[in-house]
């Protein structure tokens, strides 16, 4: 699966859009995450690999600002359990276990659209990286800047 970031403007944040993909294009797909309201907002999703470039373009062609968020990568060599990241984190995708070390779930984890472990860390140990360099989308569209 790969994780999509789709930004809708406010004035088509009114329409079926998710809807009118699926359906007209048969796509399977998750909702990750979604931040909308009368101004426009951010879904993020997830794609089975087969079927993103046609998701992208279906998205595109609809007015949607499409980009493939960064997601996290922790160096645990370095990571000092100091639990910083562990309270800040939306989604619960930071735990501690019974020893007290810090473990993550990349699989809730939403990556750049949040961010907030990356800048609370004082030993810097975790980063954003690009999950995927898919030609179907721009160095902008791709989140690359
Ligand atoms: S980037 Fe955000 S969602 Fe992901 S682990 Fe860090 S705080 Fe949680
Ligand atoms: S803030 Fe950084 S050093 Fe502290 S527990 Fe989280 S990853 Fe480890």
């Amino acid at each position: 699966m790969v994780r999509v970031l789709l930004r809708f403007p406010e004035k088509i944040v009114n329409q079926p859009i998710i809807a009118q993909v699926l359906l007209q294009h048969r796509i399977t797909l998750n909702i990750i995450a979604a931040h909308v309201d009368f101004h426009g907002g951010n879904v993020l999703i997830e794609v089975p690999k087969e079927h993103v470039e046609k998701a992208v373009n279906a998205f595109k062609e609809r007015g949607v600002f499409v980009s493939f968020p960064k997601l996290i990568e922790v160096d645990k060599d370095r990571c000092l359990n100091c639990g910083a990241c562990y309270s800040l984190c939306p989604v619960g995708a930071i735990s501690i276990g019974e020893d007290y070390s810090i473990s993550f779930d990349k699989e809730k984890c939403i990556g750049s659209p949040c961010g907030l472990c990356v800048d609370a860390c004082p030993a810097r140990v975790i980063k954003l990286t690009k999950e995927l360099n898919l030609s179907v989308l721009s160095d902008e569209e791709r989140g690359s800047n």
